[in-house]
């Protein structure tokens, strides 16, 4: 994996959340921390850096790549440095639906503020910008291994990528109850991640068939999609120069209205579709009293009403994928 993604180290283990929160507990963050998440992500991103006692800023994203904006985020650490309360830290910024982030923006907002980059990957496994692959941008990247996800097992697991000899050592410790010299010497408190040993069998083989065929599968998948669709809806918008390992086909429709009709008439006719996702994190119940929102959301709150992921994976066929496009474009 560290050979595919090209960086120095890649330490596995039992799931994408964790791999986060390994991330965080190397960079010793937590209360009195601000760590900056976009506000329309899976729910993990922002959960983490608050289990570990910081509190997660909400950063609003753009409308026709889904991911992180950079001008808001900029915004969120200025207001955040105005009010003096937290520190800033860490960006995570989320390879969302398969697509990389903005990198070349956020790293320049990172070196300005003099703040790390920790990439969740955990939908970005096999994305590009460039030649370089996702799960490289961050100064720690995390994925996930979860059936859903561009790569996934038959179950659970997580990898975490880094180029720094320290941060791969103290991840190699944490991960395995704060070993020292071997498993029963334990010289800091961690927790017990290990990827599951029938999981890894099953991504060797999977890590495969995804570098062969499964990745240019999906591409071809969503290349037809677009092709066909965007004169009927709002198609999602790939940036030049990058290139996506389409964890979700997502289209937007005029409002929440069109969208939910759609769904239904889709369910009707035996098509599953899925709104990723139905809230922005802002919105979510478990960060009410935390004190989150700095900036402008409006974009995630509209995209949370529009948004809609059609069926998508590297073994539809090409009937199956005409059926959903006749009845999507039959429907709006
Ligand atoms: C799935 C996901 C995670 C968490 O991964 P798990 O393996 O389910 O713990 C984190 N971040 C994002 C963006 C995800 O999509």
């Amino acid at each position: 994996m560290a050979a595919y993604v090209g960086v120095k180290h890649c330490i596995t283990c039992a799931n994408g959340t964790d791999a986060l929160t390994l991330a965080f507990m190397v960079w010793n963050i937590g209360q009195g921390d601000a760590v900056f998440v976009p506000d329309f992500t899976f729910f993990a991103s922002g959960e983490t850096p608050a289990f570990e006692g910081a509190v997660p800023i909400f950063v609003d994203v753009e409308e026709d790549t889904f991911n992180m904006s950079p001008d808001s985020l900029e915004n969120a650490i200025l207001q955040v440095k105005k009010e003096g309360k937290l520190t800033p830290r860490v960006i995570v910024a989320v390879d969302l639906f398969g697509q990389p982030a903005d990198y070349p923006k956020i790293r320049r907002i990172a070196e300005k503020y003099d703040l790390l980059i920790l990439e969740d990957g955990a939908q970005g496994f096999g994305g590009r910008i460039g030649e370089r692959k996702a799960c490289g941008f961050g100064d720690i990247s995390t994925t996930s291994f979860f059936p859903a996800k561009p790569l996934g097992c038959y179950g659970d697991g997580g990898a975490v990528f880094t180029d720094h000899d320290e941060w791969a050592a103290l991840l190699r410790s944490y991960r395995i109850h704060g070993k020292g010299a071997d498993k029963y010497d334990n010289v800091r408190i961690g927790m017990n991640s290990r990827l599951d040993t029938l999981q890894a069998a099953v991504l060797q083989v999977k890590l495969k068939a995804f570098e062969e065929y499964e990745l240019a599968a999906v591409n071809e998948v969503a290349d037809c999609y677009t092709k066909e669709l965007q004169d009927a809806v709002h198609t999602p918008k790939i940036r030049e120069n990058f290139y996506s390992s389409w964890a979700q086909y997502s289209i937007l429709l005029k409002d929440e209205e069109q969208r939910n009709g759609l769904q239904a008439y889709l369910k009707e006719k035996g098509i599953p579709t899925m709104i990723y996702y139905p809230k922005p994190m802002s919105g979510q119940g478990a960060f009410a009293e935390m004190d989150c929102v700095k900036v402008d959301l409006s974009v995630t709150a509209d995209l949370c009403q529009r948004v809609l992921a059609l069926p998508m994976h590297p073994y539809m066929t090409e009937e199956e994928q005409e059926e959903v496009i006749r009845e999507v474009k039959a429907y709006c």
